[in-house]
């Protein structure tokens, strides 16, 4: 099964879709790192967490990917991140990929935030699949600058490419937006304790029916210093290794122990 090639096959993807500027500069940051090919949603897909499309048909567009050495073959599709990932391992993909990375996303995805986060839930569905895989997102929004998170990606790149990941385990991380020179190095972290309070603000539509806009703030509950939210604060690059494993292990002895 061992291919010829020692040029690695990298899978990327994100969730703002194919001509965000995040996966731009994380394509253009990994050029010739590997043989590259962009798989990615041909719509934004922020927010849409692991959903997959079943009852509508999905589709797969050739679409112009432009890296500094050159084209790179890339896909736009009618679907989810999680989607993209599925279909570019079953149909699109020379062979199965030696990494998947995800991002740069617009915005970050700690604390709780990876539960919602399509960027995080691409790299998630690698995972599932038997393939290491990263997410990248920046902690800024609506930036078109990506220089400094682009050479931290492909330097964590190249490090999960030499190490492998244990199994079951993908990396999730945020990086502070700030000039390269001033971020203070990464730390390895947990997923902050924290809660979105949201606040849907009514408005009324033009046949004067009620409709939300759903809003609000992110309250952090946690005064560790070990979390990605510090970490970032800090000036710091946040890794964060996750599972998709949803088991309670620590809560199954307690839970037995009940009479069901
Ligand atoms: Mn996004």
């Amino acid at each position: 099964m061992s291919e010829i090639t020692t040029r690695p096959l990298i899978l990327i993807s994100n969730d703002d879709g194919i001509d965000a500027p995040g996966i731009r500069a994380l394509a253009s940051a990994l050029d010739g790192l590997g043989d590259l090919h962009v798989v990615a949603p041909i719509t934004e897909q922020s927010a849409v967490g692991h959903a997959i499309t079943v009852r509508d048909p999905v589709r797969a567009r050739e679409w112009p990917f432009k890296v500094p050495s050159g084209t790179i073959p890339a896909h736009a599709v009618t679907g989810t991140p999680a989607d993209c990932v599925k279909l570019a391992l079953n149909r699109i993909l020379p062979r199965k990929p030696d990494l998947v990375v995800s991002g740069i996303n617009n915005g970050p995805n700690t604390a709780v935030n990876v539960i919602y986060s399509g960027t995080v839930s691409a790299a998630t569905e690698a995972t599932i699949l038997g393939i290491d895989a990263v997410a990248f997102s920046q902690d800024a929004w609506g930036k078109t600058e990506f220089e400094a998170s682009g050479r931290w990606a492909r330097r964590l790149a190249e490090r999960v490419l030499e190490r492998g990941l244990p199994s079951g385990i993908l990396l999730n991380v945020n990086i502070p937006f700030l000039p390269f020179d001033d971020i203070r190095g990464a730390r390895v972290t947990r997923q902050a304790r924290g809660r979105w309070e949201e606040e849907f603000d009514p408005r009324t539509d033009p046949f004067n029916q009620i409709y939300y806009w759903m809003g609000g703030r992110f309250v952090n509950l946690d005064e560790g210093e070990d979390t990605d939210l510090e970490a970032v604060e800090s000036g710091h690059v946040s890794i964060t290794p996750i599972h998709y494993d949803l088991t309670a292990y620590e809560a199954l002895r307690e839970m037995e122990t009940w009479t069901w």
